[in-house]
């Protein structure tokens, strides 16, 4: 178990840059802790001080802001299950949510700690890269506290790089509200329960008004690549196409054959992005009640 020399608990923003802006030593910060708790390998490179977050509200705002949803970096995993306005305005992260761990630890499993832990196989990440989201962070400078947004496409450099900076925290994560979309989330990993991916993926579907082609397909994959990436070459090919098995097929041709860069099991995975492509498609299509033809 990790055990620091101090844990601090800031109540507030104020408080905790009032704290990072003097200590010059190392902290960790931390979240739920599940990632953080479970990590340590080397005692020796632990940091002297861990400084959770879990009690500042601002992180835990979650909102609507005409077409955006924002949700504060400390959203549970569980929130994705039960709280209706993220039902309602993101479905995507609920159908992601259903296959993280257990309910224990989406109780504790915060949004920001996925997307800042930097897995190849974060659940959140494939289906946040779909939405087109935006990570906003706060930190504080000579003028005050401040903060910058980074595209999701931005985000993950690597595996477990993100361009946070010392002192720079995720506060909240925007994701417009995409109206008539059908989605679906699938993952695959060693085992059944509590199981970490070993390849993930998330699709968004809108259908055209009669139901007859596609208006646009956005398909993202982790666990294929040190980054999650977004397979724009299907996603070009199926927009305007007929909404037919024909087309479905056709448009699997065109996954790029160089799309797994992970250097263990690629026959395996190229196997399952052709697998999940079809059946990730087929479910979104399902959720608007469509049928491919
Ligand atoms: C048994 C078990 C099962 C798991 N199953 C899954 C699974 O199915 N799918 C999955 O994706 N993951 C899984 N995980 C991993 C983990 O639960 C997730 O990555 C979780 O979302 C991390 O969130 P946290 O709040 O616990 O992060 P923490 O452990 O608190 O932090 C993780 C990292 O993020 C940083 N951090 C946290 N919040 C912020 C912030 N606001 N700004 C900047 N940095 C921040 C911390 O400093 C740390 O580096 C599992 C873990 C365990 C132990």
């Amino acid at each position: 178990m990790l055990q620091y020399k101090k844990y601090y608990m800031p109540q507030s923003l104020e408080e905790l840059f009032s704290f990072l802006d003097s200590f010059q030593g190392t902290f960790d910060i931390i979240a739920g802790g599940t990632d953080r708790f479970a990590g340590e390998k080397d005692p020796s490179l632990r940091a002297e001080v861990g400084v959770d977050i879990s009690n500042i509200a601002f992180f835990s705002r979650i909102k609507v802001e005409e077409n955006l949803l924002l949700m504060g970096a400390n959203t549970r995993i569980q929130d994705f299950l039960i709280n209706q306005t993220l039902v309602d305005c993101v479905p995507i992260m609920r159908h992601s949510a259903i296959y993280f761990a257990d309910q224990q630890i989406r109780e504790m499993a915060t949004v920001g700690g996925n997307l800042a832990n930097a897995s190849p196989t974060g659940d959140m990440i494939p289906p946040l890269l779909a939405l087109d989201a935006t990570i906003h962070t706060v930190m504080k400078d000579g003028s005050g506290i401040c903060g910058r947004d980074i595209s999701m496409g931005q985000f993950i450099k690597g595996v477990g790089k993100t361009p946070l900076q010392r002192g720079e925290l995720i506060s909240f994560i925007s994701c417009p509200i995409l109206r008539g979309y059908g989605c679906a989330f699938k993952k695959v990993g060693q085992r059944r329960s509590l199981c970490i991916s070993t390849v993930n993926s998330a699709f968004l579907v809108k259908a055209d008004f009669e139901g007859k082609c596609f208006e646009d397909v956005r398909i993202a994959f982790g666990g294929v690549a040190p980054i999650p990436v977004r397979v724009k070459e299907v996603e070009e090919v199926l927009q305007g196409a007929p909404i037919t098995r024909q087309a479905i097929y056709d448009a699997l041709e065109h996954i790029p054959l160089d799309m797994v860069q992970s250097r263990s099991r690629r026959e395996y995975r190229k196997h399952v992005i052709w697998n999940f492509m079809l059946a990730g498609l087929y479910e979104s299509l399902a959720e608007l009640g469509i049928q491919p033809q």
